[in-house]
């Protein structure tokens, strides 16, 4: 039996955060009405000429920095000439063999192991417009063009075929996400198509140094879809070449209702795309001085953060690097951390509860009504023995469902832990003289007799005794029968 080895390598477009197109004024913003955002230039009428926006460069070269690419000083645009009605000038302004950055790297952690991914290239383009079909698109009478997206700026980043699993797949794509989101050059909402992937998926028996045949997954838009449609690809290219099947380069598209990929035509080499050097744009100039410059305003990235996390307060890797999966996470644990000094604490709600009850509701961090200084007064709250740990968790949920503070949920629910020896030394006693035959078994010496008390007292006082008191007193009380 021939055991096999997959090699993926991915290829992610992301959208650039600026204001403007490349090469022109139209807004980029989402969710426009159809061809409300476009203009000559964007629109391809002949005769109109591009203007590169500076903007553009400076996000490709902090993109470059963060995944520790070189920074070319020259670099230039070129014409990838195909025809397709989502694209007027038939041609997309693109790079082609001298991208704005090479030759980088993005370090990437599956289940423990730590591997690095090589980072080919990245190129700046322009974006296609897009289709609208009324319908099946086999079928459909006619089809609409929305031009909003024409001259939208994208970097598209290449890696290395270094990844040998779905696994990997999604562990390269989601740290990518977060350096871009931590460098602030894309928001990268998937579901609005910023981040986008396609990836180039072979198999080979294992030991064999030559690549097997190529394919490439459009259509990628989300983390388990490149995860399923990897899986998919996989088992697919296997049972074909173990029935003797002949594999064919092509491009497949994944169809997300049927979780399968789909033939949709042969794969085109570079030379289809007959590219030549873009006469409309001069050649790009970047100086050493100016990388220096964006080099000294880079903010923290994912990774500096987890070493901060790990190292200045005794974070374990693993929880450094779920706290630092965004931006906005971070900033809500070290908003948290400096209002309340132990981390793991905080950490702990966050990954727990917090994460739990925003998958559950599918919400960001970002818009969650809890806030750090919610968070860190359910903290104290339990820390000075007001509440127990276990009624924190149901005050949490209300704090997350409605957004109050912490101290009017215990109010209004009148959920404060009971803590003098007063009031529970009667419920204790109550409870011991009721079960006689359960003494007996304590007296026996069956340890089960206290947990029995204990769920006894927790029951009487709806949850509200303090745990360690309700321990203390009963051990006390017993032993002394
Ligand atoms: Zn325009």
């Amino acid at each position: 039996m021939i055991i096999y080895e997959t090699v993926i390598g991915l290829e992610v477009h992301a959208e650039l955060k600026t204001q403007s197109k490349i090469f022109c004024s139209c807004s980029t913003a989402f969710g426009a009405e159809p061809n409300t955002q476009t203009c000559p230039v964007c629109a391809g009428f002949p005769g109109t000429l591009p203007l590169l926006n500076e903007k553009v460069v400076e996000l490709a070269i902090k993109t470059g920095l963060a995944l520790h690419c070189e920074i070319p000083p020259i670099s230039k645009f070129d014409r990838k000439n195909y025809f397709y009605p989502d694209s007027p000038k038939a041609y997309q302004i693109s790079q082609f063999d001298m991208p704005v950055c090479k030759k980088g790297y993005l370090d990437i952690d599956v289940n423990g192991s730590k591997q690095r991914i090589g980072i080919t290239r990245a190129h700046i383009e322009e974006d296609a417009g897009k289709l609208v079909h009324q319908g099946d698109i086999t079928t459909t009478p006619f089809s609409l063009v929305d031009l909003n997206r024409c001259g939208i700026p994208l970097l598209e980043i290449v890696s290395e075929p270094d990844m040998r699993s779905s696994a990997e797949a999604r562990a390269y794509m989601e740290k990518l996400r977060s350096v871009l989101l931590f460098a602030g050059v894309s928001d990268c909402k998937m579901e609005e198509g910023s981040l986008r992937c396609d990836a180039n998926i072979s198999v080979r028996p294992a030991g064999q140094k030559e690549f097997g045949t190529r394919i490439e997954i459009k259509n990628l838009n989300s983390f388990r879809a490149l995860e399923r449609a990897v899986e998919y690809e996989v088992k697919r290219q296997i049972e074909a070449l173990e029935d003797g099947e002949e594999l064919v380069q092509e491009t497949r598209t994944w169809d997300e209702d049927k979780q399968i990929t789909r033939s949709m035509r042969s794969k085109e080499e570079a030379h289809d795309y007959r590219y030549f050097p873009e006469p409309d744009l001069p050649p790009i100039s970047i100086s050493r001085e100016r990388i220096e410059e964006i080099k000294a305003r880079m903010p923290e990235m994912p990774e500096q953060a987890q070493m901060r996390l790990v190292r200045d307060y005794g974070l374990p890797e693993y929880d450094a690097a779920i706290l630092t999966l965004s931006p906005e996470t971070l900033v809500f644990f070290d908003d948290c951390l400096s209002r309340y000094p132990d981390a793991k604490v905080i950490s702990n709600w966050m990954m727990g509860e917090l994460s739990r009850l925003l998958n559950q509701s599918n919400q960001d961090i970002s818009n969650c009504k809890i806030k750090p200084d919610d968070l860190v007064q359910m903290l104290r709250l339990i820390e000075d023995g007001t509440i127990s740990g276990k009624m924190g968790k149901a005050v949490f949920e209300e704090m997350f469902a409605d957004g109050k503070s912490p101290a009017i949920i215990i109010k209004e629910k009148g959920l404060v832990q009971i803590s003098d020896e007063g009031s529970l030394l009667p419920v204790i006693e109550g409870i011991i003289q009721a079960n006689p035959k359960v003494v007996e078994d304590y007296k026996n010496g069956k340890d089960k007799a206290v947990g029995f008390f204990v769920g006894q007292i927790m029951k009487s006082t709806r949850g509200q005794a303090n745990p360690a008191m309700v321990n203390k007193l009963l051990k006390e009380k017993l032993d002394s029968l």
